[in-house]
């Protein structure tokens, strides 16, 4: 295999630590991992493995496609999208997975088909996925085996009272069901407190370094860093300019490095002339517009930086987000497949 000349720094114990971090701000809640999408894009097998060391038992996708992909791992994962005709020959015969029913008509297909043990989600606010709680209580899911009953909060992320009633509604259907388990909180509903923790959480964006409440200010650790190999430096003289539409000009002869790394790979435009790349800790700006696969430094405070060295690009979440004004999921989730993953 060719080494890409671009790649993902993956910091395996910070992973391993934020999860730790989040179990113990469940208290007595088991603590699962949602690694759908990839494993929020750092992939999702060397992900589930170091969690599973870790000793997380529960993992969330989307896709069966994606549960798929996990089967050989000895894991539990539950299938959040549910269960479609399209599905059922793999998810009947899937040890490994169990659908995550969220209509009527998935919880038919699957008492129909006799299928094994499921989840249930249950709609308590957000008007996305989910039966609505009347259809809970009203034995819609008698004879079905149902593990983990959930729920999904809209706004963990704010300090807003929908919260509590979103856990009032979600609270009211203990004991109402067969299920084993209740299930509510994602990364920031953790931060909300024990009431929201119910049997187990469903932590993702934090444990990938994701910093959305100040709670987990200074807890959660950075985990992904792309990094990229110098192309070409350069010397570009005083009054010249450097890459599309000429929107950086060199008002001093300046030193210009050219790196593997552009917005087909997620680094995306707003970061034009706004983000920064770091070798030996020195601070080396972006310069001009980002191309489609390549991005411009100023590189003058590192003299000895060449052709086929490696720059680390700034990406803190929380950082990247405020600076670019996406959000810390699409920050993540966008890095694209020419990077190497490379678990450090
Ligand atoms: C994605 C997802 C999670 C994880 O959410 P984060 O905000 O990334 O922690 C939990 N539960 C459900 C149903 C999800 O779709």
């Amino acid at each position: 295999m060719i080494p890409a000349p671009l790649r993902l720094a993956l910091d395996g114990d910070a992973l391993a630590a934020n999860w730790r971090t989040l179990a113990g701000l469940s208290g007595p809640a088991a603590c699962g991992a949602a690694v759908k999408a990839n494993g929020y894009g750092l992939g999702a097998r060397e992900v589930v493995t170091r969690l599973a060391e870790a000793g997380c038992r529960d993992f969330f996708v989307a896709t069966w496609k994606e549960a798929a992909a996990l089967g050989d791992l000895g894991v539990k994962v539950s299938v959040l999208h549910g269960v479609r005709d399209e599905d059922l020959s793999v998810a009947l015969t899937a040890d490994f997975a169990r659908p995550v029913l969220n209509t009527v008509r998935q919880v038919r297909r699957w008492r129909e088909a006799g299928g094994g043990p499921c989840d249930v989600m249950v709609d308590t606010g957000m008007n996305r996925l989910g039966l609505t709680p009347d259809d809970v209580v009203s034995g819609l899911l008698d004879g079905l085996t149902v593990e983990t009953l959930m729920s999904h909060l809209a706004s963990a992320d704010e300090a807003v009272s929908a919260n509590a009633v979103q856990r009032d509604a979600f609270a009211a259907l203990a004991g109402r069901s067969s299920a084993r388990r209740m299930s509510l909180a994602n990364s920031a509903g953790i931060a909300l407190g024990a009431s929201y923790a119910f049997d187990l959480t469903r932590p993702g964006i934090a444990l990938y370094g994701g910093v959305q409440v100040p709670a987990f200010d200074g807890r959660i650790r950075q985990v992904v860093t792309p990094q990229a190999q110098v192309l070409q430096r350069r010397l570009v003289p005083a009054g010249q300019a450097v890459g599309y539409n000429a929107t950086w000009e060199a008002t001093a002869p300046t030193e210009v490095a050219i790196v593997n790394l552009g917005y087909a790979d997620g680094y995306l435009r707003c970061f034009s002339g706004r983000g920064m790349a770091r070798a030996s800790g020195l601070e080396l700006p972006v310069i001009g517009r980002v191309s489609m696969d390549l991005v411009a430094l100023d590189v003058s405070a590192a003299p000895d930086l060449a052709e086929g060295d490696w720059v680390s690009i700034d990406y803190s979440l929380p950082h990247t987000a405020a600076l670019s004004g996406l959000s810390q999921y699409e920050l993540i989730t966008g890095l694209g497949a020419r990077f190497d993953r490379l678990w450090v």
